[in-house]
């Protein structure tokens, strides 16, 4: 998931901003210079594929960005994109032909699928070798047996690069992640666990979740609530990531705006430092992306 806007101004003026947009950038020219540089030595050059099935508009607007990114950085990028009702066959089918193609580093399915397709399926084809989000069984296993596979899921490992970017402490601290889906909530604790934090999952039927949420030094909101989590969810001086991306109207306009799941003006009254929305997770999911494509690649040679 991306955001191409930039930080709000109000954010920008805050000190306690952990800047996503800032490191996303520092890592992309590093991955551009590393990339122009095994041009100049002839080599191959790392190449991501996107499959996309069906018309989805939010997954255009971010498969189209990924597209952008790679580009910009000289990492070669396909967007494949199928018709809504392709065939879990020739979905399959279509997998097994990137798979098998030497050019092809990295493999990402564009969620969500259409209903009629079997998500874990699909996801379960692409070669872990391939696998550039790191949702294969076989990555998700060795991340939690504690080993680390090229690719780690993008959104959690690009907050962990955002948490060494500004240097904060994580082990022997507590973090507790609201959310526990495969994609962000389940991968962002096994992270953090693998950091030696103590690592405490909320979810819909957590009870006291504020009272949990309190006693967080590091407090990663994952939920798909807008602006759920207030100053009486963080303790003074806690860390707090924000991963939501929520689109919500604004009153008395015509107009949208983008929104996280903590309220950022509520909880900066508690927090030493939070992640803004958009500017903070978004930009270095992308970015992580296309350290995954990279990383995948030198797997390979
Ligand atoms: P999911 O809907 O898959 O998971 C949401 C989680 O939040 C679930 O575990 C759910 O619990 C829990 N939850 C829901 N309501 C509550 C509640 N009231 N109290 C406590 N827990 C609750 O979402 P994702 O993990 O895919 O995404 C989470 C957010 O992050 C979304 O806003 C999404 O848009 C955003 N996102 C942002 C990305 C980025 O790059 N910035 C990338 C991916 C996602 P239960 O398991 O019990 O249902």
């Amino acid at each position: 998931m991306s955001e191409s806007q930039t930080v709000p101004a109000q954010a920008q003026t805050n000190n306690k901003i952990l800047n996503g947009k800032e490191v996303s950038q520092a890592l992309l020219s590093e991955l551009k210079a590393e990339l122009a540089q095994l041009k100049a030595s002839g080599a191959q050059t790392p190449k991501l594929v996107v499959i996309l099935v069906g018309e989805d508009p939010a997954s255009q607007v971010y498969t189209k960005r990924k597209a952008k990114v790679a580009k910009e950085i000289g990492m070669d990028s396909e967007l494949l994109v199928l018709p809504k009702d392709t065939s879990q066959e020739d979905l399959l089918q279509e997998i097994a032909k990137q798979n098998n193609d030497p050019k092809v580093h990295a493999i990402l399915i564009q969620l969500p699928l259409p209903k009629h397709l079997d998500e874990s399926t699909i996801l379960n084809a692409v070669l872990p070798s391939k696998d550039v989000d790191g949702f294969h069984p076989v990555n998700l296993g060795r991340l939690l047996s504690g080993d680390t596979p090229p690719a780690l899921p993008c959104t959690p490992a690009g907050i962990m690069k955002i948490l060494d970017f500004y240097n904060v402490p994580i082990s022997g601290k507590h973090a507790v992640i609201i959310g526990r889906s495969t994609i962000v909530g389940k991968p962002m604790g096994l992270l953090l666990l693998n950091a030696n934090a103590t690592v405490t999952y909320c979810h819909s039927r957590t009870e006291n979740l504020p009272a949990i949420c309190a006693q967080a030094d590091i407090l990663v909101a994952a939920v798909g609530r807008p602006e759920m989590v207030t100053a009486d969810y963080i303790k003074p001086n806690a860390v707090v990531i924000d991963v939501g991306i929520n689109r919500i109207d604004v009153p008395e306009t015509s107009k949208s705006k983008l929104v996280g799941d903590v309220n950022f003006d509520s909880a900066s009254k508690n927090a030493s430092l939070i992640t803004p929305v958009p500017g903070g997770v978004g930009p270095m999911t992308i970015a992580t992306l296309m350290a995954n494509t990279l990383a995948l690649y030198k797997a390979t040679v």
